[in-house]
């Protein structure tokens, strides 16, 4: 795009960002909010529906008591204080994606309130203060259709699926959070795998960002230096990636410092991001009073016992900063090494790699080494890779057991990632475990040594090294399935 950017050491040497952090996080509760309608996804479109979610005249909403109790446990995960009474508020806007003309939502009454979550960057803990966490129903979903990109823009038609409408959301609003500096990009990130982690460990939510179970929208905005006034703030939509939001915000900062470096001021608006990396303008701000929010009528307010809160409060998982420092002594990791791991966003996977058997050392190895490399290359998440932590588990053990070894198992995550089955498929579809029959092995060494008269007669005379010729023609011979130690005692034995 063409946005006059500011270098990032200029900005930050001249402005103080200030992030706002929106995640949504879909629940995964059997029926949806108000409805008993399912929520499974993937179905055919509006095949889910009734009169409620439809938004039918007369209909009457009845709330979910287990995503009230969701909203619960992830406000006391959050460190929230938990409403005594609370109730639902009208967000009054008219598009297609809402029959009703409102969404059922929270305003000044959230059922979870003042909280935080501690983040850690580069060894640094910064606090995200939480402003509230609130009930809310999803919207339908829009197709837009005979366009080139699926944008409303271009578009001949829009198809709309009700099927979302009305699945439980909850909303997770940070206070404005100060004093990131430089690492304003970063803290963001590992605010929302913090939190993500955390929804994950609650099992209220699949959290999966490239599946919306788990968006962010991303505010920021600059103030010079030393002063107190908050500036305008943009708010980035379509951050589906924990690497975009970093991304994301980056070019904001440069944009906006641009704008004020030369005097200009900034739109308050949202924007859109492109994976290209730039953001593009979207509509201009809505403010509160457009929404002409009211307390929902056809709801009776919400008052959870302070028993079923304190109940609750005992069922919360450990606190992943805990669970981090647990598992780094579990593990015997040094601090660089498990900073790798979280830099990589690989906790979760490799603990689960871990649970299923296989070594730290190894589940470590795999995640951060090839599969990191066909993550990135693929210009995906680690855990959008079309490899499970069971998978990965199994691929090791075939490693531990001498079936293949680590040349062949680059092999079959390849054919793991290109659909091809397990790993033990993959090695025998593919046939790549190492042959264990001697008499092979031992034919391969001896035409080996035939060919390459030169190696032999220097490794009679002394001279070791020459044995890599040797080793690496029987491993061409074998088509890479032997045992490399192996083969080298072979070529020693017969050589003597
Ligand atoms: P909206 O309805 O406009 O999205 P919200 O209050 O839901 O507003 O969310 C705005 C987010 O941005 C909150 O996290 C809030 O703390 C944060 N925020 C508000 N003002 C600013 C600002 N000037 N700069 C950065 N972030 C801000
Ligand atoms: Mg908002
Ligand atoms: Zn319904």
């Amino acid at each position: 795009m063409s946005d006059d950017l500011l270098p990032l050491a200029e900005v930050y040497a001249r402005y103080e960002p200030v992030l706002g952090l929106e995640v949504h996080v879909e629940l995964n509760t059997a029926s949806k909010m108000f409805c008993s309608c399912a929520t499974e996804f993937g179905a055919e479109p509006n095949s889910q529906t009734c009169p409620v979610c439809l938004g039918l005249p007369g209909s009457l909403p009845v709330v979910n008591a287990k995503a009230v109790e969701s909203a619960i446990r992830i406000g006391l995960a959050l460190n929230c204080e938990i409403a005594s009474w609370c109730r639902f508020a009208r967000k009054n806007y008219f598009y297609p994606d809402m029959t009703k003309d409102w969404q059922t939502s929270q305003y000044d009454e959230p059922i979870c309130f003042n909280g935080y979550l501690d983040v850690e960057v580069e060894g640094e803990v910064f606090r995200v203060p939480v402003e509230r966490a609130h009930m809310e129903e999803d919207a339908g979903k829009l197709l837009h259709l005979g366009g080139a990109t699926g944008r409303i823009q271009g578009a001949d038609y829009s198809l709309v699926d009700y099927n979302r409408a009305g699945v439980p959301l909850i909303e997770i609003v940070t206070k404005p959070v100060f004093g990131t500096g430089p690492k304003a990009p970063q803290v963001a990130r590992a605010y929302v795998s913090a939190l993500r982690d955390i929804v994950r460990a609650l099992g209220v939510s699949d959290v999966r960002m490239e599946q919306g179970s788990l968006r962010c929208d991303a505010n920021v905005s600059l103030m010079p230096i030393g002063a107190t006034e908050l500036g305008l703030r943009t708010e980035t939509k379509n951050v589906n990636s924990l690497r975009s939001i970093e991304r994301a915000l980056s070019y904001e900062i440069q944009r906006q410092g641009a704008i004020l470096a030369d005097g200009g001021k900034v739109k308050q608006e949202t924007r859109h991001w492109h994976e290209e990396g730039y953001t593009s303008p979207g509509r201009s701000k809505e403010t509160a009073e457009d929404y002409r929010y009211f307390p929902e009528p056809d709801i009776p307010p919400i008052a959870p016992s302070r028993e079923w809160v304190e109940e609750l409060r005992a069922t919360l998982p450990e606190a992943p900063a805990a669970r981090r420092r647990r598992l780094q002594s579990e593990w015997g990791f040094t601090d660089a090494e498990f900073r790798d791991i979280i830099g990589a966003d690989a906790l979760d996977l490799i603990a689960d790699t871990v649970a299923l058997g296989c070594t730290p050392a190894a589940a470590k190895k795999w995640w951060l080494g090839e599969l990191a490399r066909r993550a990135n290359d693929a210009g995906l998440e680690l855990d959008a890779l079309a490899i499970t932590p069971a998978q990965v588990a199994e691929l090791q053990s075939l490693v531990a057991a001498g079936t293949i070894n680590d040349t062949l198992a680059r092999q079959v995550i390849e054919g793991v990632l290109s659909g091809e089955g397990s790993p033990g498929e993959v090695v025998a579809t593919r046939s790549l475990a190492i042959v264990s029959d001697d008499g092979a092995l031992l034919e391969a060494v001896q035409a080996a040594i035939a060919a390459n008269p030169d190696a032999a007669a220097s490794i009679k005379a002394g001279r070791q090294q020459a044995i890599g010729a040797l080793i690496g023609a029987v491993m061409r011979t074998m088509q890479g399935k032997a045992d490399a130690s192996k083969v080298r005692s072979l070529i020693m034995e017969s050589l003597s």
